[in-house]
């Protein structure tokens, strides 16, 4: 009996081998632009003590109450499956001290994360964030660097119809009496309200500003906007990074809706939206802003930051069509007629890879016929034909398969010859 095939787990992907030279133009795209704006990667592990994002997410969010992988390992110790990049990455700021030589401190990740939410589109169960975090600015040029940053990156990945929605969460000053306004305002009509935002009145009242359901969306649109109820540093500071952003030419449209799932961020929030069909419910590309306490809540010192993250499954979907400009080609492929000359092909092969020039040949002993069969499909540019004959001739055929012309090249010089006409491969193009 044959054995049970085993399957991956519900809502985790493998990035296969039609979708990762996608994956990694979006990330070659993305490391230039972190290393322009002077990011510096850093990889934290997988699984963190499950009080860092109790603490650090906040145990009011739709990620700690019911999304995040956790379990108890060996010792009997509380881990998770880290859910979101910033907490670990403050996690791990203050355990090397980081903050003390850096007082400007920018950092990136490009890193999987795992939320237990149900899968569709655009919404998996492993998917992968690339963002920023800044530690040390409170001014609103740090926010604008995020903000810019990612245009800047959107617009070379060649996205189209995306959006930027801004917003202020306020402060501990004017948050507090923002909130208390809403509860007032929702409290008598609680029970329109979804079972979430009912409970959301009591423990995150601003969360329902960003409630999906058709009902709260309804109420949530009449609500006085944080927007316009910002203190006398909030105000200012909004003003700053919008007027950065017209400076810059970059479009953005203030949405008070824009509250952000996480407890940890004040003033600047944003999103950055995809407007066309192309997404379905997941039109969300990357989410961020500042968030000035954590690093205090998390035992470091007072330390001001602000950060993005975006989903590279929901980039990966809107660049579909790249897909078929990435395609490889194999720059030469060589031949063999027979035995005789497959020592000089497997040097030629790879005095040409470490050149970087993409070089093929025959790892099996497949017939000549065979052999022609594999470079027209793997589309070689040129293919050389060395047998006995070749060599005892002292000449060995270059065949361009484009223009199917065909060019004998001396033995002796066939060195040099390859290295004159493949001085960069056709694969170097990114
Ligand atoms: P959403 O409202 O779509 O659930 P979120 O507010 O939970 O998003 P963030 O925590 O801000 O998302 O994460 C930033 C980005 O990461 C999102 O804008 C999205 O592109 C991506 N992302 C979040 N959750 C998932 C997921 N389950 N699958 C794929 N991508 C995701
Ligand atoms: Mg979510």
């Amino acid at each position: 009996m044959a054995a049970m095939k085993i399957q991956s787990v519900r809502g985790m992907n493998d990035i296969g081998i039609e979708d990762s030279p996608l994956w990694r133009y979006i990330e070659s795209h993305a490391k230039k632009v972190f290393d322009a704006y002077g990011f510096v990667e850093l990889r934290t592990p997988v699984l963190e003590s499950t009080a860092l994002f109790k603490r650090g997410v906040g145990e009011a969010t739709d990620i700690v109450e019911k999304e995040m992988y956790t379990f108890e390992d060996r010792n009997g110790e509380s881990l998770s499956l880290r859910p979101e990049g910033t907490a670990a990455t403050v996690r791990a700021v203050l355990e090397n001290s980081w903050l003390r030589a850096n007082p400007v401190l920018k950092l990136f990740y490009i890193a999987p994360m795992f939320r237990h939410e149900r899968p569709q589109k655009g919404r998996y169960r492993q998917f992968y964030q690339l963002g920023v975090e800044m530690f040390g600015p409170a001014g609103a040029r740090a926010d604008i660097e995020v903000l810019a940053l990612q245009y800047l990156l959107f617009n070379n990945l060649g996205l189209q119809d995306v959006e930027l929605r801004l917003s202020s969460v306020g402060c501990e000053t004017c948050r507090p009496e923002y909130k208390k306004m809403l509860v007032e305002i929702l409290t008598p009509q609680k029970d329109h309200l979804c079972e979430d935002c009912q409970r959301r009145l009591e423990t995150n009242p601003m969360r329902i500003l960003d409630c999906k359901v058709e009902g709260c969306k309804k109420i949530a649109k009449n609500l006085p906007a944080m927007v316009d109820h910002l203190c006398e540093i909030c105000e200012p500071h909004f003003n700053e990074v919008r007027d950065g952003l017209v400076a810059l030419e970059i479009p953005f449209k203030v949405d008070p809706s824009i509250v952000r799932g996480l407890d940890y961020y004040n003033r600047t929030a944003f999103e950055f939206v995809c407007t066309s069909e192309k997404l379905g419910a997941q039109a969300t590309i990357s989410g961020g802003g500042r968030y000035d306490k954590l690093v205090e809540d998390l035992g470091g010192p007072a330390t001001p930051a602000v950060g993005f993250a975006a989903g590279i499954e929901r980039l990966t979907i809107l660049l579909e069509e790249v897909k078929d400009k990435l395609k490889t080609y194999v720059d030469i492929c060589f031949i063999n007629a027979d035995e005789a000359g497959k020592v000089k092909t497997l040097q030629l092969c790879q005095m040409l890879r470490s050149r970087g020039i993409r070089a093929e040949m025959d790892l099996d002993n497949k017939s000549f016929k065979a052999q022609m069969k594999r470079a027209n499909k793997l589309e070689a540019r040129y293919v050389m034909i060395l047998g006995q004959s070749e060599i005892d001739n002292n000449v060995a055929i270059l065949k361009n398969m484009e223009t199917g012309e065909q060019e004998d090249i001396l033995l002796t010089q066939i060195e040099q010859e390859l290295k004159d006409r493949f001085p960069k491969s056709v694969n170097f193009k990114l």
